[in-house]
């Protein structure tokens, strides 16, 4: 088994991939990308439920390396919905030449190091091929889990998972529709299924912070200001700490009063977005205090919002405001004053089975049409660990994980030689604007391979040192933060049996990038790098 013979090997086809592919060619390598969907998107290929839209604003969620991508695509809203992002990837491809190195419809099931040749040998669904480096851009939200609940082989009517939303338009229209969960994804279908739907349920085991997204038409003059100005503001993005384009906070929230404190959230509320409150104080995400401020300031807008007392109580959060992703929305809160939408709390009375007429609860049947499972994804891991990877020594990828995964850096893993991985766990992708790490990761990749060929190296690995040094320095900085606290998708706290290990780097995309050009600068310092066999220390 040889299969075709490449340089470089992509998985993946969103905008890790892509850009990946893109730039493996500018190295001179002869580079190759797999896809299991039947076209390139990857995130924005897959969820096609009513609703998707992004959080991160259209002008910042784009690629910023190709100044001709920039100039000719044009944003329509602030925030662009799914087929408007699928489009742009789209063009992308198109633009960038990629499709011609691009397998569709096709699953990498396994990849093993070939210690002797130090190459990949990668089998597919369609075929195997032989590569010196292996990319894996599979994300890291793309794995949906499975509906859990029992019966729902017997139900009569339809049901779709959101992250799986077939191509063909689904008609809610004058339909009693369930949906379950109340992430990002399920608070934007919520809010678009309420005004077609003839009754909603929504079955909420756990209540979201949301923030107003302020959505509307893209400002022609803002865009063309936006594209003016684009190196600056993407330069200020990398350097800040989720990605985005704004001034970090100078103050700690118990440097202000009271007044001023809710002056500046009311201030962020009016601006809207995912960092509507978070970018207020330097200790949001860190005190207790400052916390409790902003999670209190955002239960009096949901009781301000939502008539019912009772209903506003139950779409109140209790945990860490920020330290699960907050939901980004437009009118959600507001649906529950509608008639025809029923908030079931299935905390206190839990889905027991789907029937053939629709959601049993502890405490009733509810009759459905349609039920919409937007339960979330195996996040971070999941893409990973559904390749059988093997690398020295035969050793399985999900033995080394068993505990939780460990990375050096989040781009590699000891053991994995010529093994990069994108937004892996240990980077700072999910609590960034994804767009900005994952430049940075292909990037920093792509120069690491460019280097090696430049010195006639072939193999590079992280060695266990660094890989156990960084695990500790992004278990350091998270156990800084209140993040862990909460039972989020961060820590693996969504799938059952999942081990529970705090998995991104909480230090910011622009301490990250301060550390990882470090490592580059040092010759690579915590990897190995060899020719053949022979390793010398980088
Ligand atoms: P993906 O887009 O997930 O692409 C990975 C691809 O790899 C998939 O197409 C998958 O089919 C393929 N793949 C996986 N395994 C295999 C395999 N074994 N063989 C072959 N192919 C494989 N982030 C933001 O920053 N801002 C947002 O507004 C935002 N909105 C989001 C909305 C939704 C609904 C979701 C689910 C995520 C959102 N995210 C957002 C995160 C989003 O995933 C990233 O922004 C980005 O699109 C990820 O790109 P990617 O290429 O790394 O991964
Ligand atoms: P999620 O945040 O994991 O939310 C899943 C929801 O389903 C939660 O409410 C969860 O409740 C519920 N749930 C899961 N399993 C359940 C079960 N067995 N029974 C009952 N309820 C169950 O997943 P997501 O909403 O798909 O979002 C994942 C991430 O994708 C987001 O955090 C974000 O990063 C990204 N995203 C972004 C956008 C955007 O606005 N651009 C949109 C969608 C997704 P519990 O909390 O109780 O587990």
């Amino acid at each position: 088994m040889r299969g075709t013979r490449l340089d470089a090997l992509v998985v993946g086809a969103g905008f890790s991939g892509l850009y990946a592919l893109h730039r493996l060619r500018a190295v001179g390598l002869a580079a190759r990308l797999v896809e299991r969907g039947g076209g390139v998107g990857g995130t924005w290929y897959w969820n096609r439920y009513p609703g998707a839209r992004c959080d991160i604003e259209s002008v910042d969620y784009q690629f910023s390396f190709s100044p001709e991508l920039l100039a000719e695509w044009q944003w329509t809203e602030r925030y662009a919905a799914q087929p408007e992002i699928l489009a742009y990837l789209e063009f992308a491809a198109d633009r960038l030449d990629l499709y011609r190195d691009i397998e569709l419809s096709t699953s990498v099931t396994s990849a093993r190091y070939d210690e002797e040749r130090g190459r990949w040998q990668v089998t597919t669904d369609r075929g195997d091929h032989d590569a010196r480096f292996l990319v894996l851009a599979v994300g890291n939200l793309s794995t949906p889990k499975p509906p859990p609940f029992p019966g729902l082989e017997r139900f009569a009517g339809e049901w779709y998972v959101t992250a799986r939303w077939p191509e063909e338009p689904v008609d809610l229209r004058g339909k009693r529709v369930g949906v379950i969960g109340t992430g990002s994804t399920g608070i934007q279908v919520i809010t678009v299924t309420a005004a077609v739907a003839d009754e909603l349920w929504v079955f909420q085991r756990t209540p979201n912070y949301s923030m107003p997204a302020h959505n509307g038409p893209l400002d022609p003059e803002l865009q063309r200001e936006v594209k003016r100005t684009f190196a600056s503001r993407r330069h200020m993005a990398e350097r800040a700490e989720a990605g985005v384009p704004f001034p970090a906070p100078e103050k700690a929230a118990r440097d202000v009063g009271e007044e001023e404190r809710r002056r500046m959230y009311e201030e962020g509320w009016a601006r809207g977005g995912i960092n509507s409150l978070s970018y207020a104080f330097t200790d949001f995400h860190s005190d207790e205090f400052a916390n409790a401020t902003g999670a209190e300031f955002t239960r009096e807008k949901i009781r301000g919002i939502v008539r019912d007392a009772d209903v506003a109580e139950l779409l109140s959060p209790a945990h860490h405001i920020g330290t699960k992703r907050t939901c980004v929305d437009t009118g959600y809160y507001e649906v529950y004053n509608r008639p025809n939408v029923h908030l079931v709390d299935i905390r206190s009375a839990p889905i027991e089975e789907i029937t053939p007429r629709g959601i049993r609860t502890a405490a009733a049947e509810h009759e459905l049409d349609v039920i919409v499972f937007a339960i979330g994804f195996d996040a971070m891991t999941g893409p990973f660990l559904d390749i059988d990877l093997r690398g020295r020594g035969g050793v399985m990828l999900r033995e080394r994980w068993a505990d939780g995964p460990r990375t050096y850096l989040g781009l590699t893993v000891a053991a994995f030689p010529n093994l990069f991985l994108v937004t892996g766990p240990g980077s700072p992708g999910v609590l960034s604007n994804m767009v900005v790490s994952i430049e940075q990761h292909v990037d920093w990749l792509a120069d690491c391979i460019a280097s090696m060929r430049a010195g006639g190296l072939e193999v590079i690995e992280a060695t266990p040192e660094a890989e156990e040094e960084w695990v500790a320095h992004v278990a350091e900085l998270a156990g800084a933060t209140l993040y862990p606290q909460a039972g989020s998708w961060y820590v693996g706290a969504n799938v059952p049996g999942k081990p529970r290990v705090f998995m991104p780097y909480v230090g910011g995309c622009g301490r990250y990038r301060a550390e990882c050009d470090e490592v580059a600068r040092a010759g690579y310092r915590g990897f190995l790098l060899s020719r053949a066999r022979q390793f010398t220390s980088g």
